[in-house]
């Protein structure tokens, strides 16, 4: 047993993989979005556990898309920028590259030839979102561009949704699909019909998807809700937690009352207090913001941290635990007993969303499947 290590719970992956599966019409490819370390799960066990699971994955760079392929054979979608350096090999390990402007064509091509592969490339559109993409008022241009590059093949088109998780209001998201729909029958009209199409992720999936070639799921996959309403209108999905983040107390003491915890002196004891050091900090991902508003489990009791989060430990209340002692498990998210640490409460906290939460969880902590 580590002293802190992040669990993760294949029960709950499974679980999750499948009643997301199951919201996709039959025919509709289910790619696994493991960016960003597997939204901080850790993306050797993750990808090996999912692999049977789902039909493709998707990662944001190149050092990314080396892990995964080193771990699987299925179609790896790259969704970030590629040096031009690094496009060649990119081909050679069979990543689908995003393409959205003119400009990478040449480079791609280039590679593509130097390889001796076709390069498989997902266009994508800027549909209303206003970030990487190629904006429809260009599809003329880029159709003219592509003419010349036969080693380029578009298997697929694809936008990204801007605003359907925060809001319950779709209008947005209705007029980003009616842009999708024209820019994909722009793109046809111009020759390139039979290109598969894909926009939704977690909660376009749970709302508008129609029935697209394709959508790419991450942080429904590990459990989590996008959003407050989104987990209401779909919580008959029960969506999992899959992180269990978990340390040891480090040293358990009573401070006399007056007594400083912690850098700043921020907090003062106001009477004689138990408190324990839990042997986690901000280069481990629990976020400084927590210091004096989080809360962890020890013994299945809710302790709040006491004083500054510092760059390794920080201190806990432990005067509901009075029988508390060196080494008890405290888990700083996930469950204990009958209670739960959210992402969804630290998220809160902190003034930000459950993505960046687990997301943040240091890659140098051991991951370990339960
Ligand atoms: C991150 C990302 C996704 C996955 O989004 P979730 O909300 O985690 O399901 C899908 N598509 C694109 C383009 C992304 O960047």
């Amino acid at each position: 047993m580590n002293l802190s290590e992040v669990q993760i719970r294949s029960s709950a992956l499974t679980h999750n993989a499948k009643v997301l599966r199951q919201l996709c019409k039959p025919g509709t490819q289910f790619a696994a979005v493991v960016k960003g370390n597997a939204y901080g799960h850790g993306v050797s066990d993750l990808v090996q556990h999912l692999h049977p699971l789902v039909d493709a994955f998707q990662v944001d760079d190149i050092e990314e898309l080396r892990i995964v392929r080193s771990l699987t054979d299925h179609p790896i979608l790259v969704l970030g920028y590629v040096r031009a350096a690094d496009v060649s090999e990119a081909i050679h390990l069979g990543g689908e590259l995003a393409v959205y402007d003119t400009e990478r064509l040449g480079a791609i091509s280039q590679a593509a030839k130097q390889v001796g592969i076709r390069a498989k490339v997902h266009l994508k559109v800027d549909a209303l979102l206003g970030r990487q993409g190629l904006l429809p008022k260009d599809i003329p241009a880029f159709i003219d561009a592509l003419k010349p590059h036969a080693g380029i093949e578009i298997t697929s088109v694809y936008a990204h949704f801007a605003n359907i998780e925060d809001t319950t209001d779709l209008g947005h998201a209705q007029r980003q699909l009616e842009a999708f729909d024209d820019a994909v029958a722009a793109l046809s009209g111009a020759g390139l019909q039979g290109t598969h199409r894909h926009i939704s992720a977690t909660s376009g999936l749970m709302t508008v998807e129609q029935g697209n070639h394709m959508v790419r799921v991450g942080l429904g996959i590990y459990g989590m809700y996008p959003s407050a309403s989104l987990s209401r209108t779909h919580s008959d999905l029960e969506l999992r937690p899959v992180m269990r983040w978990v340390s040891h107390l480090a040293q358990v003491k009573v401070l006399p009352a007056r007594h400083p915890v912690g850098y700043g002196l921020t907090y003062i004891t106001p009477r004689e207090m138990r408190i324990g050091i839990v042997p986690q900090g901000y280069a481990d991902g629990y976020d400084r913001g927590l210091s004096s508003s989080g809360e962890v489990l020890v013994r299945g009791v809710r302790c709040s941290v006491l004083g500054r989060v510092a760059m390794n430990m920080f201190a806990i209340d432990l005067s509901a635990v009075p029988e508390a002692k060196p080494e008890d498990e405290v888990v700083l998210l996930g469950d204990q007993g009958d209670d739960l640490i959210t992402a969804e409460e630290i998220a809160l906290r902190l003034g930000t969303i459950n993505y960046e939460v687990t997301t943040r969880v240091s890659p140098l902590l051991p991951r370990r499947i339960v």
